[in-house]
Formats: C-alpha cells, sequence, structure tokens
C-alpha cells in the first residue's frame, strides 16, 4: 500500500504555495503531490507541474487554459480551469490533505468541500474562518474533520498545545510584529505610501497579507481565526506587539502557567508542521541564536491609531455576518490601496464604513455569507467611486 499522503495544494504559485513545495520536495517519500492551483500565473503553475508530477492542476483564470493545457498533456497533467473546479479537485480519492493558500474570500468554498469530502485541512487562508467560522468549524466536527492551522501565531498555540488538549485555556496572546508602521502616529499615518507598506520588517509574503500586516487588519483577523480554531471567548484573546517575530504566540493555562513557541521567522516551519503533524521531521532550516537577539520586547497594541484591530474585535462580538462584511471590505479597501486609489488611512476608514452600513445577519447559512460579502464589496466599492467594479469580482 502506498503510505505517502497525498496533497493538494489550493494557491501553489503563491508565498505560502511555493514555501510548501519546498517542504513537499524535501521529503520525497512522504508526500504525493496530487494538485496544483493557480489564480492566473500560469508559466509558474506550468512549471511547477512539469517539476512535480501533480494528477490534476487548475488555473483560474479562463482565458489561460488552453495554454496550460497544451503545456502539460504530454507530462500526463489533467488540467482544468475556473473556480468550481477547485471545490471537485479537492474530493480526489487520492487526496488526504488539502492545503488552503489561496487569498481572501476565494478559499471558503472549496475548504468547505474539502471538509465535506472528509479531507484533512491544513489552513493557511484565514479569511475563511474569518468569513463563516463557526459553519466551518461546524461542518469540519460533523465530518470528523482536523483543521490544522499553518498561520504562525495559531501553529504556536497549537504545538503548545499537543499533549495539554484536555486543560483549559485561560488565554492567548497572538504576538504581532506591529508591521513597517509600528509606533507611527495617525498624523504620520495620512502621508505614508504603498511602497513603504509593501515592506515588512520580518517577514516575505503575498502583497495582500503584507498590507493588512501594515494595517494590523491581519492581527484583527487572526483573532478571529483564533476563536473558531480553539473555541474561545473574545476576552480570551490578546495581541501582544513584539516586534522581534521570534515569539511566534503564547498559551496560559488556568493554573496560570505559560507557554509559548520560537523559532526564527520562517513560514516552512508552521506548513510543515500542519502537514507532518503529530510527527515532528528533521530539517536544515537555519536555526535560532540568543546571542543574535539579546532582547526580545514586548509592547501594548496601539488599537485607536490602528483602528482595524478594533473592527475585528467589535465584529467579533457582534457575531453573525459582521467579520464576514469586514472582511469584504477590507478586500476591497486593500485592491484599491494596491492600485494607489486610496490612502493608507482611507483602508480602516471604508472598514469601519462598511461594518457600520452594511445589516448584520445572525444564525448564518452559507447563503447568507455569500449575500452578505457581496452586499459589503459593494457598498466598500461605492466609497471609492473610481473602483465598483471591483465589486464583481
Ligand atoms: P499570495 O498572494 O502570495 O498567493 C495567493 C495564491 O492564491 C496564489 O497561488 C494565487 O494565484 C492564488 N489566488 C489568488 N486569488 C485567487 C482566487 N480568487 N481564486 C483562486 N486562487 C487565487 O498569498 P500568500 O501565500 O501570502 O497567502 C495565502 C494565504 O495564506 C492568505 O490567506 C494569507 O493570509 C495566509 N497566510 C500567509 C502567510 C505568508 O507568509 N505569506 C502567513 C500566514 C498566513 P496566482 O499566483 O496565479 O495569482
Ligand atoms: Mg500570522
Amino acid at each position: 500500500m502506498d503510505s505517502k499522503k497525498g496533497i493538494a495544494i489550493l494557491g501553489s504559485t503563491g508565498s505560502i504555495g511555493t514555501q510548501a513545495l519546498e517542504v513537499i520536495a524535501a521529503y520525497p517519500d512522504k508526500f504525493d503531490l496530487q494538485v496544483l492551483t493557480a489564480h492566473s500565473n500560469a508559466d509558474l503553475l506550468i512549471k511547477q507541474a512539469i517539476e512535480f508530477k501533480p494528477h490534476a492542476v487548475v488555473i483560474g483564470d479562463e482565458t489561460q487554459y488552453e495554454k496550460v493545457k497544451q503545456a502539460l498533456w504530454e507530462h500526463d497533467v489533467i488540467t482544468y480551469c475556473g473556480q468550481e473546479a477547485l471545490s471537485q479537485v479537492v474530493e480526489f480519492n487520492e487526496v488526504h490533505t488539502v492545503l488552503t493558500a489561496l487569498v481572501g474570500y476565494a478559499g471558503l468554498k472549496p475548504t468547505l468541500a474539502a471538509i465535506r469530502a472528509k479531507k484533512t485541512i491544513a489552513l493557511a487562508n484565514k479569511e475563511t474562518l474569518v468569513v463563516a467560522g463557526e459553519l466551518v468549524t461546524r461542518e469540519a466536527r460533523e465530518n470528523g474533520v482536523n483543521i490544522y492551522p499553518v498561520d504562525s501565531e495559531h501553529s504556536a498555540i497549537f504545538q503548545c498545545l499537543v499533549g495539554e488538549f484536555h486543560n483549559k485555556i485561560e488565554k492567548i496572546y497572538l504576538t504581532a510584529s506591529g508591521g513597517p508602521f509600528r509606533g507611527y502616529t495617525t498624523e504620520q499615518l495620512k502621508t505614508v505610501t504603498l511602497a513603504q507598506a509593501l515592506k515588512h520588517p520580518n517577514w516575505d509574503m503575498g502583497a495582500k497579507i503584507t498590507i493588512d500586516s501594515a494595517s494590523m487588519m491581519n492581527k484583527g483577523l487572526e483573532v478571529i481565526e483564533a476563536k473558531w480554531l480553539f473555541n474561545l471567548k473574545t476576552d480570551q484573546i490578546d495581541v501582544i506587539v513584539h516586534p522581534q517575530s521570534i515569539v511566534h504566540s503564547l498559551v496560559q493555562f488556568e493554573d496560570g502557567s505559560m507557554k509559548a513557541q520560537m523559532g526564527l521567522p520562517d513560514m516552512k516551519l508552521p506548513i510543515q508542521f500542519a502537514l507532518t503533524y503529530p510527527d515532528r521531521y528533521k530539517t536544515n532550516f537555519p536555526r535560532f541564536n540568543f546571542m543574535d537577539y539579546p532582547q526580545l520586547t514586548f509592547e501594548k497594541a496601539d488599537r485607536s491609531t490602528f483602528k482595524n484591530l478594533d473592527l475585528a474585535y467589535r465584529a467579533m462580538e457582534m457575531e453573525g455576518t459582521a467579520a464576514c462584511i469586514l472582511n469584504a471590505a477590507n478586500e476591497i479597501a486593500v485592491e484599491a490601496f494596491l492600485k494607489e486609489k486610496i490612502s493608507f488611512l482611507d483602508i480602516a476608514s471604508i472598514n469601519e464604513q462598511t461594518l457600520n452600513h452594511c445589516q448584520c445577519i445572525q444564525k448564518p447559512e452559507y447563503e447568507d455569507f455569500v449575500e452578505s460579502d457581496r452586499l459589503a464589496r459593494l457598498f466598500a466599492a461605492s466609497l471609492i467611486p473610481t473602483m465598483q467594479d471591483l465589486s464583481k469580482n
């Protein structure tokens, strides 16, 4: 019997996806790559498919289908295209674990399809849990599916909990680097540029999460992600700014004991742990040296200057579709900022106005999320007159 673990990577051409392929390439006898997908980067998808020989690939952008198909047919790789195909390829019998490394709301539908097909989830796509955490975790429970976190903070919490799952969590602390604008005042934030926002001090990531890190929305999304992954209440989740990004997060138990997970910032480690849990495989990643970091420092998060973090807490308390609305607004606002249509501070302003304006539906089902996402995108885009076409994404 083939004992290799069948893996599907949704979003293989991105920052997480390419690092996941490095992890998989390092253990050829452990993993069997079944599926790779990209949105529009056909060239890289083709290159990856020729190198890794998956059973199938999906290219989201239908105009690139012929190109990918032509390039891969002689390599015995089947090519599919379009968003719907993502939800089909995760169901293949040979797939054991689906790594959701695509960005944004687009991850929700294929993740639900993978859960319904009883596949293990290695979850990088935090937006899925932000948008519909109650639905996704309920379906995972009902289908006996494990969701292993890839996000470094959540992987840290998870690693601290191994051997402790029967013990109650009193509180968790998610660490935040503070991003490129740590310590800035609102006045200073008025004039920051796209290029500055794209320069993260410690992590090299995709454009959307890099902007989210600069605006602290990433930490807000992670607070909501943590709520669902670890079944916590709002007041059990705290954020602490830790500029060195060495302590990846902490758990405090009911006896007051705190456990932290540490290491150099490198996403390959949490990606690998999500794919190999409960085992740890030997790596040659650079090791942490205390003498390089004589001081690890911690600061309070500035929730009044970085309003997005506060908005995320508010959305979490509102429950229902509030976080879905906030996420949709943020996806529109970040895209507009990346196209230099709005200023940095406009992001939080668009998010706040959209959260205030859109109706929050309580006890939502899947269709309610789809509708809330659609309406929130429309409203957020209406605040950016030149970008109303963005809401059609
Ligand atoms: P990237 O932008 O680097 O990559 C995104 C991937 O998803 C690419 O393969 C892209 O294809 C594909 N994609 C983009 N839009 C769509 C769509 N609408 N439908 C289907 N596929 C799509 O993102 P990251 O790798 O940085 O992030 C991925 C996820 O992981 C995010 O949710 C992020 O929050 C999370 N994460 C990332 C971390 C990091 O270090 N990068 C750390 C922790 C979490 P194409 O290349 O063709 O555009
Ligand atoms: Mg993170």
